[in-house]
């Protein structure tokens, strides 16, 4: 039998999750304990895709190293998929650390941004950064999620708010997407993340102006994939958030929705109603928006981290979700203020002991049903044959072991299409 060619090759995994085995479909309900175990694990790929997968005998017997092939010995440590990230900002001038001690000693998140702080803080820091500083910061952001494991990331626009710093928003994130040895970009337009100041008493025509001119000039330019709207009491209605979703739709973007976050909004239903990719946040979601979501391909992406950051106590009902039949995925929403933290092993620990859910169920939800939730379920989220060969070796020989450890530097090397980006150093 011929063997087949590989250049890359990562063996001896302690235990190795290839998260496969379960079809082209999401995990639902108990599926979501499927983690498709080899041990001793090994993965081998070439030109980037990932030609066999299995226990370290069994793919020495199938492929052939070729000569100057990248070899890992990963004895002792846990090796899973990279992982998927599909909600960040990370694209923002400095953090609103200032607000964190404000909001410690009892204002409210919702007070601040009454006040002139929250997102509008942002917004006037953003307009008058150069697209260069941008770039470079944002570069920087990037880099570090390497190092948290995450090898596919979406990036939000959203602290412009005009034609003009939109745009530079999503020039910033194209410019880092044509990068290599940084994590894959999906990127989303949020002119619709809130009213600027500028517009703060003529809401509709804030509205008719994403409508009419910033979405159409993204489009023309080819700078997103995917339209995003907040749709929350005081900030963007239903009514509203279905004209931005609907438009997008009609302009040929994907749509997803930051929904009932801090209040119950409707959002996850909406999301449902307009085929969007995901309805992200949902720690107010009603019975209705579980059932829309149940009953639909939109993706509930959770982002427990915001609620432990904001120091607040209403936890998305993952479980009843779960019990429902949604498809659930996990995000960070890395951003300057309500969740300033870029590490998904850190968010997935948190998801375990406040969500209640199982590591198993966890790394599904980070890999799997994430890739998922950002429609590249074909290309990531799991080691399989064909997919690219992102992955990460973990310090610990298992995900229980990594996501018990809390705060632990959980990663001791990333790979992007098998070729490793980061390595981290001893001591
Ligand atoms: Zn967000």
């Amino acid at each position: 039998m011929s063997r087949i060619p590989a250049d890359f090759l990562v063996e001896n995994a302690a235990r190795l999750y290839s998260m496969g085995g379960g079809g082209t479909s999401p995990r639902r309900g108990s599926e979501l304990r499927q983690v498709g175990i080899f041990e001793p694990g090994a993965v081998a790929a070439r030109g980037g895709r990932i030609v066999a997968v299995g226990t370290t005998e069994s793919v020495r017997d199938r492929v052939q190293i070729l000569p100057g092939a990248e070899v890992e010995d990963a004895e002792g440590h846990a090796v899973i998929p990279g992982l998927v990230d599909p909600h960040t900002h990370a694209v923002f001038t400095t953090a609103r650390s200032e607000e964190f001690g404000r909001r410690l000693v009892g204002e409210s998140y919702q007070s601040i941004a009454a006040d002139g702080g929250g997102i509008r803080a942002s917004v006037r820091d953003f307009r008058e950064a150069r697209e260069g500083a941008l770039v470079e910061v944002t570069r920087r952001r990037l880099r570090a999620m390497l190092r948290y494991g995450t090898t596919t990331v979406e990036v939000k626009s959203g602290y412009g708010l005009s034609v003009e710093a939109e745009l530079k928003a999503l020039r910033v994130l194209r410019t880092l997407s044509e990068e290599a040895e940084l994590p894959t970009v999906v990127r989303t337009c949020l002119a619709a993340h809130e009213f600027p100041d500028e517009f703060r008493d003529r809401r509709e025509d804030y509205v008719d102006l994403v409508l009419s001119e910033i979405l159409p000039r993204i489009v023309e330019e080819g700078l997103a994939e995917r339209v995003d709207v907040f749709c929350e009491p005081g900030v963007f209605t239903v009514d509203q958030a279905r004209r931005v979703l609907v438009r997008g739709r009609e302009l040929g973007l994907r749509a997803t929705v930051h929904a009932d976050e801090l209040e119950g909004s409707g959002g996850a239903a909406l999301a449902a109603e307009v085929g969007a990719d995901s309805a992200d946040h949902l720690g107010c979601i009603d019975e209705g928006g579980i059932d829309a979501l149940s009953n639909s391909s939109t993706v509930a992406v959770l982002l427990p981290g915001t609620i432990f950051s904001l120091g607040l106590d209403h936890w998305a009902p993952a479980r009843r979700l779960i019990d429902a039949g949604a498809v659930v995925a996990l995000a960070t929403d890395f951003n300057p203020g309500s969740n300033y933290c870029e590490s998904l092993p850190l968010t997935m620990s948190i998801a375990c002991t406040r969500l209640g859910l199982h590591p198993h169920e966890v790394l599904n939800m980070a890999t799997v049903n994430a890739a998922h939730a950002l429609r590249l379920s074909e290309e990531v989220g799991s080691l399989e044959v064909g997919k690219r060969a992102d992955l990460v070796i973990l310090r610990e020989a298992t995900i229980d072991g990594t996501l018990h450890h809390l705060g632990l530097e959980a990663v001791q090397a990333t790979y992007l299409g098998g070729h490793r980006v980061y390595l981290r150093r001893e001591g």
